[in-house]
């Protein structure tokens, strides 16, 4: 129940957008409404005349924008009579999916790959009383196995190809036009599975449409759930551009990739599973894919943590680093408007933070003229 302006998350927020009835149970943590924060100092340092903001997904109930996706797959899978959840991770999806499950009271099952998890979205499943299962393999061969044990035992399946999370997922789109008032030009993502580009795309054409042009003719992802701005006129959407970590891209190799590796794990997926609507994304939007090294996902990681506050993991710095390349090339033009989706948050992952961070730590004596010397001896000239 809404109890005055209250907010209670982004089904009941955006709910006559969303497959959901007045009957229906939500199973909610407050997701949604996260911070879209203007970047001053990268852009400023950059030289560039760019309106550069992130969404903020980190600050999600779990840490991830997995949240927006997992409300809704899992209040249907309770109004459908489940009493299960499984879902193949490299580590959001099933915190998301544990911890929603325990709110819901039902069981969540967690397929993993063997190491290349990081530490925090371990824990969140563990902790939520996920049934943890490691396999020896990567997230390829976990969703592989997924989906065929779905046929055979009583599971709902709650990754991306589970059409309820891209119902919620979608919902990102909207909360930015509701903050900018318009689209961005340049719509920036990481891409994994390519679950979230695609949806960031359904929102977009859902709420937005184009001056002079109907919306139906573009939008191939709605299957008619967007009707009611079908036919309507209204605003722009965003060019829409996807970075990849080098070692896993399958949209820069345009095939799938057997052996994925990066350093940015929430995107280490060489074989994605909505591959076809991201390339339809791309074409729809006169977007494009690029990659990004894991040397700039992390410099682009410390860039923004160190410069403007904000803490992400590395997945999610894969945006900015591929915006901040193509800002200083002029594929995206001055006096652009653009957005870089920050996927999760940089707790998630205390380990690879610590690493890259030199002059961490001065080990001193508990006396005054030591810890003085480390002041002074540090301090900016
Ligand atoms: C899941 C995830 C991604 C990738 O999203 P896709 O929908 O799989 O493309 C990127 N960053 C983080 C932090 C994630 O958890």
């Amino acid at each position: 129940m809404n109890i005055g302006n209250h907010y209670i998350g982004l089904i009941e927020k955006y709910r006559d957008r969303l497959p959901v009835s007045k009957d229906t149970r939500l199973i909610s943590l407050g997701e949604g409404a996260t911070p879209l924060i203007r970047l001053q100092n990268i852009p400023r340092a950059l030289g560039k005349q760019v309106e550069l903001y992130v969404k903020f997904e980190g600050l999600n109930p779990t840490g991830s924008f997995k949240d927006r996706g997992m409300t809704l797959a899992v209040t249907k899978a309770v109004e459908a009579g489940s009493g299960a959840i499984i879902c193949a991770s490299t580590g959001n999806t099933s915190a998301a999916a544990a911890a929603y499950a325990a709110r819901a009271g039902i069981a969540c099952f967690v397929v993993i790959p063997d190491g290349k998890i990081a530490l925090g979205k371990l824990a969140q499943a563990m902790i939520h009383g996920a049934v943890v299962i490691q396999i020896q393999g990567n997230f390829d061969a976990g969703m592989a196995l997924v989906k065929q044990v779905a046929n055979e035992a009583p599971v709902t399946i709650v990754n991306s190809i589970n059409p309820f999370r891209l119902q919620g997922q979608k919902t990102a789109a909207f909360e930015i036009i509701d903050a900018l008032g318009a689209a961005p030009d340049f719509h920036c993502l990481p891409v994994g599975n390519a679950g979230n580009i695609t949806a960031h795309w359904i929102g977009y054409c859902e709420y937005s449409s184009v001056s002079g042009k109907n919306v139906t003719a573009a939008c191939t992802f709605c299957h008619g759930q967007c009707a009611f701005v079908h036919g309507a006129v209204a605003i722009s959407r965003p060019k829409m551009v996807g970075y990849q970590a080098a070692g896993s891209a399958p949209f820069l190799r345009g095939a799938m990739v057997d052996n994925p590796e990066t350093v940015a794990t929430a995107i280490r997926i060489g074989h994605p599973q909505s591959w076809d609507q991201a390339w339809k994304v791309k074409e729809e939007s006169g977007g494009w894919f690029d990659e990004c090294t894991d040397e700039e996902i992390l410099a682009a990681q410390k860039l923004l943590a160190g410069k403007e506050g904000v803490f992400c993991e590395p997945a999610s710095a894969t945006s900015l680093a591929g915006a901040l390349r193509d800002i200083k090339t002029g594929k995206i033009p001055e006096g652009s408007r653009v957005v870089c989706t920050l996927t999760g948050h940089g707790l998630k992952d205390p380990d690879t933070a610590i690493k890259q961070s030199k002059d961490p730590l001065h080990k001193v004596k508990a006396e005054l003229a030591a810890v003085k010397k480390a002041i002074l001896e540090n301090m900016p000239r």
